[in-house]
């Protein structure tokens, strides 16, 4: 039995629908820039502008229904509906004609980004990590299996804030879809069991201050809500 100098901290799991066994996380990729109209709302050309990529830490996962604390070091803390990915099975080199076969279940998720941060970041050609991969900073409801809703191609994607809509679109505006984000990222990464991937956001991404109430909803996979709340002053 392997012994610890420190008590080693608790793995980061997600729930899954329908089941009380826990999914694993092993890690948090990111695509950035995967809508059209995203990628023109945030200055950018569609053409010339591929998805980049990006990570989170694995423990930053935040379940549906728990409060979010707004981040420190930020004063614009923006949301961003987007579809999760959790991968079952993982590989190197996918091809997109296997890759939805690597695929466990699809979830809700939220990207919470520090705007000012990343734009900051990229005016000085810094990297996104604190923009990005702050504590509680992906949220994500229950995972649902493959089994019980196949590969959501096409579906509704929305996001309301304090009940007033700001997001909608459709999962087939997606530049590139989840087989070819699986294929492109398996040639960055080894992809691993439990890798969860956030498939980037439509356009309509806005700000939340504390008190507000965010809710992310996709057709046939449901909602994810939390609420923003002060920072404990400690
Ligand atoms: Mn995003």
């Amino acid at each position: 039995m392997t012994a610890f100098v420190l008590t080693p901290p608790p793995a980061p799991t997600v729930a899954v629908a329908g089941s009380v066994a826990r999914f694993p996380v092993h890690r948090i990729y990111c695509v950035g820039q995967n809508y059209a109209a995203h990628v023109r709302e945030m200055g950018g050309d569609p053409a010339r502008t591929p998805p980049i990529f990006f990570t989170k830490p694995a423990d930053a996962v935040l379940a549906d229904g728990a409060d979010l604390p707004y981040p420190p070091c930020t004063a614009n803390l923006h949301y961003e509906a987007e579809l999760v990915v959790a991968l079952g099975l993982g590989g190197r080199n996918i091809a997109p004609a296997d890759a939805l076969a690597h695929v466990y279940g699809y979830a809700v998720g939220n990207d919470f980004t520090r705007r000012d941060l990343q734009a900051a970041a990229k005016d000085q050609g810094r990297p996104w990590d604190a923009a990005k991969g702050f504590d509680h900073s992906a949220g994500i409801s229950a995972i649902h299996p493959v089994g019980s809703t196949g590969h959501p191609r096409r579906g509704q994607i929305w996001l309301t804030v304090n009940g007033a809509e700001r997001q909608r679109s459709d999962l087939d505006e997606m530049i590139w879809d989840v087989a070819g984000v699986i294929a492109e990222l398996s040639c960055y990464w080894r992809l691993a069991p439990g890798d969860l991937i956030y498939t980037g956001t439509p356009h309509g991404v806005g700000p939340l201050v504390a008190g507000d109430v965010v809710v992310v909803g996709i057709e046939g996979l449901g909602t994810l809500t939390h609420r923003i709340v002060a920072i404990a002053a400690d």
